[in-house]
Order: C-alpha cells, then structure tokens, then sequence
C-alpha cells in the first residue's frame, strides 16, 4: 500500500542537470518518481545512483511526441539549456519546448495532474529594465540565434496560460535565472563550467568581450527548493514567479573567483561576444519571497567550491578529453 502522501511525480529532462536533482530531492520526500528523457544533453550518469531506489523509474522518449501514463504531478524539465547545446540543432530546441508543452499539458489535463514548466530569464531576451520582474514583457530578438530557446520559452508560456484559462488547469511557471552546481555538463560551453574546467587544467578562462556584462548565479540546491515550493503553492496560483540569486556579478568578477579557488595561474584570454548576448540579468525575486517564503541561502564561494570539488572528481573519472 502506497502512503497517502506519495505522489506519482513526473519529471521530463530528468536525466539532466536540474532534472537529476529534482528526482533526488522528491524520492528523498518519499514521493514515485517517474524521469523521462531522451538524453540529449543529459547523462545516465547522474541518474545512475537513483536506478536500483524502488520509487524510481526511468523512460527514454522525446516530449515532442505524445507520452500516456498516469501521474499526479508534471515537472517539465526538458530541455536543452545551453547556448551551445540548443542553437546545435535550433528546430529541435523549438519542438521540444512547444510540442513539448503541448504533449504535457494534453497529458496533465487528461489524468488531472498539477504541471511546472521551467520557464527562464530567457523570455526578457537582452532586457531594458533592470532588475527584471515578472511583469516585464521583455526584449526579444524573434529571428536571432538564441530565439529558438527564447520564443520558444516564451511560446510555452503562453501554452501554459492557456490552457490555465481555457481549461481552468492549475498550471505553475517558474522563470529560472542561471543556475549552477554539480552534474552540469562540462563541456555545455556555459559560463561557469566552461572556467572551472579550464581553470582546472590551468588553461586561460576565456571571456567573451569585455567581460562586464553580469548574471546573477544560484546554487542547485536553492533552486530546487524553490521549484518544489512553488509546486506545492495552491491551485489557483499560476506565477510566473522569478526563481534566481540577486546577487549580481560581472563575468570578470566570476573568473576572478574561479582563478582564486582553484589556484589556477593561466590568466584570461579575451573572445568576442557571441550575437545577442544579454548585457545584465538580475531577478527581482520579491513575489518568491512573498507567496513561496523562499530566498536563496548559498553564498556564490560556497557553491562555486562544491561545484568544483564535482569537476575535478569527474575530470579525474574521465580525464580531461574523456567522453561524458
Ligand atoms: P540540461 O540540458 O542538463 O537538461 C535538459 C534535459 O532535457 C536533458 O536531460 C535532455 O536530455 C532532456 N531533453 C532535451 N530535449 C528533450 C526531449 N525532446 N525529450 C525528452 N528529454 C529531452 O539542462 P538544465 O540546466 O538541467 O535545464 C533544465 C530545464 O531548466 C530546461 O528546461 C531549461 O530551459 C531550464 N532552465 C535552466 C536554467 C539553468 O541555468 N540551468 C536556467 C533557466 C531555465
Ligand atoms: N497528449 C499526451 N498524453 C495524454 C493526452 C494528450 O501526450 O495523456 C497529447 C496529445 O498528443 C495531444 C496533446 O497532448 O495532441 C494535446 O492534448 P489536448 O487534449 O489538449 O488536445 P487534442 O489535440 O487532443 O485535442
Ligand atoms: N561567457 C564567457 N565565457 C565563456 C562562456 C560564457 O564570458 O566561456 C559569457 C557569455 O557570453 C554570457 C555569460 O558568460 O555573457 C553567461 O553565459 P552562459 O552561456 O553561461 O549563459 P546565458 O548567456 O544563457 O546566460
């Protein structure tokens, strides 16, 4: 007999960064938890520990196509999330979050499921305000490279919203702002592991432009916590609500600190800027605070050791050319 309180949870994108942690955290509260992925970006690595738990389940399949199964709870996670991961193959990355959407939302509507979409800062583009709130509209180029993640965020959205209103489903969006930590990928090309890696093999951190332009870093474990805090908000409360550390810092500033607690003594190697680049990103998080009662707590040294501990394990595991 299952307790009373067990959830058939969910999570599409399991098997990546964010998602591995999600189906940690939720079978640690004692929920089923069902992970979905086509390992595109993720890696059976980070599942691998979670494999022989008795409430866990693993379903290679593609969001972009229909999925029938039975469960109370939808994190929809999938996704690829790096720059260099999703403008790879731009179309996919556009599928994936809109017939994606669409797939979870039909399947959500159908079992009666409460559904998260992991929405990001992405959907206020290059923004003109600052910090940003979720009632900014944003400032999004529709035909640039990084629109195949951006409009298709901001597509998904809408979906959501939709069906909300159309079909008076309890749907949450959560805005997730750079998030870091261990079980990134660590050749995904994204800012912080791109420097702990070369940081680790003492090779130059490499910054694009001038290196001023800033983003606000939040630890896993925080994110996490408030994901799953904002699942558990009433029914009628939809978001979207702003998910991130708004503690600001410059890419500069970052390698600074990489360069100080990894000891490396290669310097910087300055790069062009890639097209589109946002200048500033820094979440108001007040509606968190207020309607979730949720801040993060760790420190961006702390989070940044942790994460560094994860890649010289893993560099040691693989060497550092290794596949991943
Ligand atoms: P990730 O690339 O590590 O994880 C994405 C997962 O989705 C991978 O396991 C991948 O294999 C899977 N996936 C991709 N396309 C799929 C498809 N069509 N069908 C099934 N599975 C598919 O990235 P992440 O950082 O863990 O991001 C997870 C989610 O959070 C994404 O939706 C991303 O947009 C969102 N997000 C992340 C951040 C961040 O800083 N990490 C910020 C904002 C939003
Ligand atoms: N869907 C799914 N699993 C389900 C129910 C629906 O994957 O359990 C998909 C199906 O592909 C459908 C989409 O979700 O096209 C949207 O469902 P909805 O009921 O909103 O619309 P439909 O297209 O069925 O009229
Ligand atoms: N960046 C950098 N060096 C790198 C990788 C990224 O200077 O090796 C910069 C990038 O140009 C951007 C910031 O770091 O301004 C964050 O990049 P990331 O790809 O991690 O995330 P996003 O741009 O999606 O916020």
């Amino acid at each position: 007999m299952k307790e009373l309180h067990c959830k058939r949870i969910l999570i599409t994108g399991g098997a990546g960064f964010l998602g591995s942690h999600l189906c940690e955290t939720l079978l640690d509260a004692g929920h089923d938890v069902l992970c979905v992925d086509n390992f595109y970006t993720g890696s059976k690595l980070n599942i691998a520990h979670l494999l022989s738990h008795p409430h866990f389940e693993l379903l290679r399949h593609d969001v972009t196509f229909p999925l029938y199964v039975e469960v109370d709870q939808i994190y929809n996670f999938a996704c690829p999330a790096s720059p260099v991961h999703y403008q790879h193959d731009p179309v996919q990355t556009t599928k994936t979050s809109v017939h994606g959407a669409i797939n979870m939302l039909g399947l959500a509507k159908r079992v009666k499921a409460r559904i998260l979409q992991a929405s990001t800062s992405e959907v206020y583009g290059d923004p003109e305000i600052h910090p940003q709130t979720e009632d900014y509209w944003g400032h999004v180029n529709p035909i640039g490279p990084r629109s195949c993640y951006d409009e298709g965020k901001r597509c998904a959205e809408t979906l959501f919203m939709d069906y909300r209103r159309q079909h008076g489903m309890p749907v949450k969006i959560a805005r997730i702002f750079n998030t870091y930590g261990p079980r990134m990928h660590p050749n995904d090309g994204r800012v912080v592991s791109n420097f702990i890696m070369q940081a680790l093999a003492n090779e130059p951190i490499t910054i694009y432009g001038d290196g001023r332009q800033t983003r606000s870093f939040c630890y896993v474990d925080d994110l996490v916590e408030g994901i799953v805090r904002l699942m558990a908000t009433p029914d009628d409360f939809t978001g979207p609500v702003n998910l991130g550390n708004p503690v600001e810092c410059t890419m500069l500033e970052l390698a600074e600190l990489v360069t100080e607690l990894t000891g490396s003594t290669a310097g910087l190697r300055f790069m062009p800027i890639p097209a589109d680049d946002p200048v500033r990103r820094r979440p108001d998080i007040s509606p968190a605070r207020q309607y979730l009662g949720w801040e993060p707590k760790v420190a961006l040294a702390d989070g940044l050791q942790r994460t560094i501990r994860y890649f010289r394990d893993l560099m040691a595991m693989m060497g550092r050319d290794g596949q991943f």
